[in-house]
């Protein structure tokens, strides 16, 4: 049987990162994979939808293009393109990760992998086993999205989940998303771009449950101007098929029926732990994997990384706990810090928001202070023709120490890196007001936030 120092299971945003840190440190590891190397972000999530947003982006910019002097007479889109694009970058970023796991000396192999014993793992591929010890085991299984439990056999064909829709290619006439949180948000922007009629049911009182009120309530607010239509606080019970009009139908709590074309199911992701034989080694877990601060599980020498253990369902979390596992395996004492991890929804606007926002703050009965600056004060998103959104900053009253972000607009998801560099070096708005932003710029706004909880507004031109 071959031995390792670690033996990594699932080559995803956690899984490939943790296998390129431990070989970079000179460990022996193997890195197993059951399906494509690169995981879910790679392959379904992050890159192939915001390849989509991208295209869809483009065409926005091109529609409007006479409103800065440029005029495009026949402007043209369609989907198949746009995922021939998508796949092109999807192939590169393969390309490259394969490269680099090659490069550090990680030993690939093919199969799902499940424990035998606490150290030994049983891989299984195309009718074979093999099985392989790890002196230290990461499982980076990662997640897969939630079933919708209620659907009539003949309708199934018109449903399907992000994994099916990102490389969709023809477009709906008429599109339903079942669930409002940043998956099905991302792709009702690409869809409606492209002029797809959609609705988006919610559950809950807003748009992106993941973050606060605010955020949701403008993007609704911005779908809503393009004709999309959002029905909150609203559930799905089941799903049938309507043989006239070959068409899905949704039963909406209270009778309303919802005829559609297509219907993408986003109402959640769940871990993957069924095929792993954790009770085999009594690792303890719900449904997801329990973990302590340096990700390690009850089995101290097997660490839980990414979606798997539930945590923060994000790539970037996901490799930034690569890191922690690793250097912890490896002897040093480092722990996940969960309380600073941006979240980004690549919608138009943009929306992102990190650390604690003016609603939990409020919650938790916090003496806070809050500063906003709508971009339309700004001279650079005048000059860019992006006026939409804000940033807003919140911070503690009595000592001005900054807390957390939101930020509504155009490159929002990048402009938030320098809120989350703030929070982690627990800094104060005094001191975010009196750093010098480049002039023009974006980020002035974050300055200006900043300053108008320090005084009081100042001119950005
Ligand atoms: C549509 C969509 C859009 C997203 N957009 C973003 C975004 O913009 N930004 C962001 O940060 N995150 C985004 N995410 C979330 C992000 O993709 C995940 O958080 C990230 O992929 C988690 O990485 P991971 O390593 O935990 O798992 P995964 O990427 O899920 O990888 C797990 C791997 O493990 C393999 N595996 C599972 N079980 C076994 C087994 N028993 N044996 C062998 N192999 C196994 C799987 O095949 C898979 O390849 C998005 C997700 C989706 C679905």
């Amino acid at each position: 049987m071959k031995k390792y120092d670690f033996v990594i299971v699932g080559s995803g945003s956690g899984g490939s990162t943790a296998a390129i840190l431990a070989a970079q440190r000179k460990a022996s590891v193997a890195l197993i994979e059951r399906n494509q190397i690169g995981g879910v972000n790679l392959h379904w999530g992050c890159i192939p939808v915001k390849s989509l947003v991208a295209s869809a982006k483009m065409l926005l910019h091109a529609r409007h293009g006479e409103d800065y002097g440029v005029a495009i007479p026949h402007v043209s889109a369609s989907l198949a393109t746009w995922v021939n694009r998508q796949r092109l970058v999807i192939a590169k970023l393969a390309e490259e990760l394969d490269r680099l796991l090659h490069r550090n000396g990680v030993e690939v192999l093919r199969g799902t992998a499940s424990f035998e014993s606490p150290n030994v793992l049983k891989i299984r591929h195309n009718g074979h086993e093999e099985m392989i010890e790890g002196k230290k085991i990461i499982l980076a299984t990662g997640s897969h999205a939630a079933p919708f439990p209620n659907i009539e056999a003949a309708a199934h064909p018109l449903t399907g989940t992000s994994n099916d829709f990102v490389h969709l290619t023809t477009l709906p006439p008429r599109l339903l998303i079942i669930g409002g949180g940043y998956i099905g948000c991302e792709l009702c922007g690409v869809y409606s771009t492209l002029g797809a009629k959609v609705t988006i049911v919610e559950a809950g009182t807003h748009l992106l449950p993941e973050i606060e009120p605010e955020a949701g309530q403008y993007l609704q607010g911005k779908f809503e101007q393009t004709g999309v239509r959002v029905l909150l606080n609203s559930r799905v019970e089941k799903i049938t098929y309507d043989a006239s009009s070959s068409r899905a139908v949704a039963h909406l709590e209270g009778g309303t029926l919802l005829q559609e074309e297509k219907i993408l199911i986003s109402i959640g992701r769940h871990p993957n732990i069924d095929t792993l034989g954790l009770d085999r080694v009594s690792i303890a877990h719900g449904r997801a994997i329990d973990v302590n601060e340096h990700l390690q599980t009850n089995l101290r020498h097997v660490y839980a990384i990414g979606d798997v253990n539930g945590r923060s369902l994000l790539s970037h979390s996901a490799a930034a706990q690569a890191e922690v596992a690793v250097n912890h395996a490896l002897g040093d004492t480092s722990s996940m810090d969960f309380k600073h991890i941006p979240f980004c929804v690549l919608t138009n606007p943009e929306i992102t928001s990190v650390g604690i926002s003016e609603s939990t703050a409020l919650e938790m009965g916090l003496r806070i202070r809050v500063g906003r600056c709508p971009f339309r004060n700004v001279g650079r998103a005048l000059a860019m023709g992006e006026l939409d959104g804000f940033v807003k900053l919140v911070a503690e009253e009595d000592t001005g120490r900054l807390l957390g972000g939101l930020i509504i607009g155009s490159h929002a998801s990048e402009l938030i890196a320098q809120v989350t560099l703030a929070l982690k070096l627990d800094a104060t708005v005094q001191q975010l007001a009196r750093s010098i932003c480049a002039r023009p710029t974006l980020s002035e706004a974050i300055q200006e936030a900043a300053r108008r909880i320090v005084s009081g507004p100042l001119p950005s031109v």
